[in-house]
């Protein structure tokens, strides 16, 4: 198999109506809407596609219940819209999730202003969701609840997308069939400005190192938190920072005794509002909001983040005998808000904006300004129609009705498991992340055993997924395909035993020889350390938590 890279065409000196920076949640977003207009269209991603903040959110597809306290109903509405949208066309990657909101007696918030919250909730996102509203898991919390302070729990509905980085894989591939071309692992240098207009990018691949220089009607600057070292490089001034960068961490643990399979929403140590949900068949706690300006890319929790996490949990559910050794590694993401220097993390805005550089010198440019996984589709919408790239956007069709979702799965499991002469626990895997390119990965899968392997000895996904990461969806290492394209390495059990066996696996039908197995493999462990931190100093405090 020829390797991705050597397949990249030069775009030396070639002209697009719009240029992309950034290919997050909402550049890929753009990158689809622009080229389903019939306009030219260029994506460059410094990393991988969704490597940033994306890869590194809660993962929650919601209109964002706290934010009616801030009175940003307009938002919540909108965000409840688009959580409805992807529910419909997207039902294998975004489901409805029952919710418990589990409150203390020492909350400064009233029952009676929850109730008015979750009443309002309720009626901004219209009808019923179908979360598996169980009411033993109400009554179960209530009883795991530490029996020392007095707890209220009400139960409310929203979605969880649980890899939105397979979101983004779907988006870009419908951006690439819709005519757009797609560079990951190449950064943008800077934005050409001429005449007091963005006329040109010049960017590195950065595994060639070769530059090239492509010429643009239009520039978004979709760099989400990096936004404003995009602009410095460039020389565009924009009176100051645009973005206020601010980090959220989060801590994944396994299946505790007594976790409950409702997500939960509490408040912590602090009382500011936290997550405790199951996810990826783990517990997943988040998140904190810390102020940072530091190089995005190497966010990651500090020992304090961890145990307010961790103490928050255990407030929670004091019986669980948890200790920071129980933490199975920890991650970061910073979210790209705008810059508000004077008011609280936690008040500023979620709603998204687009700055337009005309009044900065560079007319023709946009920059995208916050927002949030739940919104990207109309974020891009917004852009597309400011940039004169308005599609055909009649409703997308999902592979199968939201309506009538687990029969016609199963049915489709069938399907897949016969066509790729695979197990139904694989098939059903596949279906999960791969929806209505099921088929294309099924049919790669029938043609040989190497292709229906597993990546390792815990997990249902098979090498087929891989070689389709490579060969339709951009992924050019193996970092982007096991933590992006098929994401197994989140998995509880995923250790260096399950990277070497995927190595072997995916580099024996690559056609990877020993070296380039063994540099994949090397890369691939760097990364992952990286980014899935285990907490290093165990704190002493939280060990005496465990006694
Ligand atoms: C802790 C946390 C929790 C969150 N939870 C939720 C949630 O539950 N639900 C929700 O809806 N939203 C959530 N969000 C918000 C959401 O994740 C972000 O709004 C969204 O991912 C932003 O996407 P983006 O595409 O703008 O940015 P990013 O995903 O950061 O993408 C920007 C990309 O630009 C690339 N880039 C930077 N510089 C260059 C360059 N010079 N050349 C080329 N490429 C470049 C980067 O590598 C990066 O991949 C959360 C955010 C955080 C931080």
């Amino acid at each position: 198999m020829i390797s991705p890279i050597a397949t990249r065409p030069s775009l030396e000196s070639e002209r697009f109506h719009v240029v992309i920076i950034g290919g997050g949640i909402n550049g890929v977003a753009i990158a689809r809407e622009c080229a389903r207009a019939g306009k030219r269209t260029l994506l460059i991603e410094q990393h991988d596609f969704a490597a940033g903040t994306t890869s590194r959110s809660t993962r929650i597809i919601h209109g964002g219940l706290r934010y009616l306290e801030h009175g940003e109903i307009g938002m919540v509405r909108e965000s409840l819209r688009e959580r409805q949208r992807l529910l419909r066309e997207r039902p294998h990657l975004v489901h409805p999730v029952h919710f418990l909101l589990a409150l203390n007696q020492g909350s400064r918030r009233s029952a009676l202003s929850i109730r008015i919250g979750l009443w309002l909730y309720r009626q901004l996102g219209g009808r019923r969701l179908g979360a598996d509203l169980n009411k033993m898991d109400q009554h179960k919390l209530e009883r795991l609840l530490d029996a020392g302070r007095r707890w209220s729990v009400f139960s409310f509905e929203d979605a969880q997308c649980e890899f939105p980085e397979r979101l983004v894989a779907e988006w870009l591939v419908e951006a690439i069939e819709a005519g757009a071309t797609a560079r990951n692992h190449t950064q943008v240098l800077a934005v050409d400005v001429r005449h007091g207009r963005a006329s040109a990018i010049l960017m590195r691949d950065r595994l060639s190192g070769k530059e090239e220089r492509v010429e643009a009607n239009w520039v978004v600057n979709a760099t989400g938190p990096w936004a404003d070292r995009v602009c410095q490089r460039s020389r565009i001034d924009t009176r100051g920072s645009m973005v206020g960068g601010v980090r959220g961490s989060h801590i994944v643990l396994p299946r505790f005794a007594g976790a409950p399979d409702a997500a939960v929403y509490t408040e912590a140590v602090d009382t500011r509002p936290i997550f405790v949900i199951p996810w990826n068949e783990q517990v997943l706690v988040g998140t904190t909001e810390v102020p940072d300006s530091g190089d995005p890319s190497k966010a990651h929790p500090s020992p304090d983040e961890i145990e307010y996490l961790l103490r928050s949990l255990l407030q929670l559910f004091p019986r669980a005998k948890l200790s920071s050794r129980d933490i199975r590694y920890t991650f970061s993401g910073i979210r790209p808000l705008p810059f508000s220097p004077k008011a609280k993390p936690a008040a500023v805005t979620r709603k998204h904006y687009l700055h337009d550089h005309s009044d900065d010198g560079a007319a023709q440019m946009i920059s995208v300004i916050g927002g949030k996984l739940t919104t990207a589709a109309q974020l891009a919408r917004e852009c597309a129609d400011k940039i004169g790239a308005r599609s055909d956007r009649r409703r997308e069709l999902a592979v199968i009705s939201g309506d009538n979702l687990d029969p016609a799965l199963d049915q489709w499991v069938l399907d897949i498991a016969n066509a790729g002469g695979i197990s139904e626990d694989s098939a059903r895997g596949i279906v999960e992340w791969h929806g209505k390119r099921s088929l294309t990965v099924a049919r790669m899968a029938i043609s040989s055993a190497e292709l229906r392997a597993p990546l390792c000895q815990h997990t249902e996904h098979i090498v087929a997924e891989a070689v389709d990461a490579f060969s339709n969806e951009c992924a050019v290492t193996m970092a982007d395909v096991l933590l992006r394209r098929v994401p197994v390495a989140f998995g509880g059990c995923w250790s260096e035993i399950c990277s070497r066996d995927a190595a072997a696996r995916i580099g024996a039908v690559m056609g990877w020889n020993e070296h380039q197995a063994a540099t994949e493999l090397e890369a691939f462990e760097t990364e992952r350390a990286a980014f899935l931190r285990k907490p290093s100093a165990l704190n002493a405090v939280l060990e005496a938590a465990a006694d």
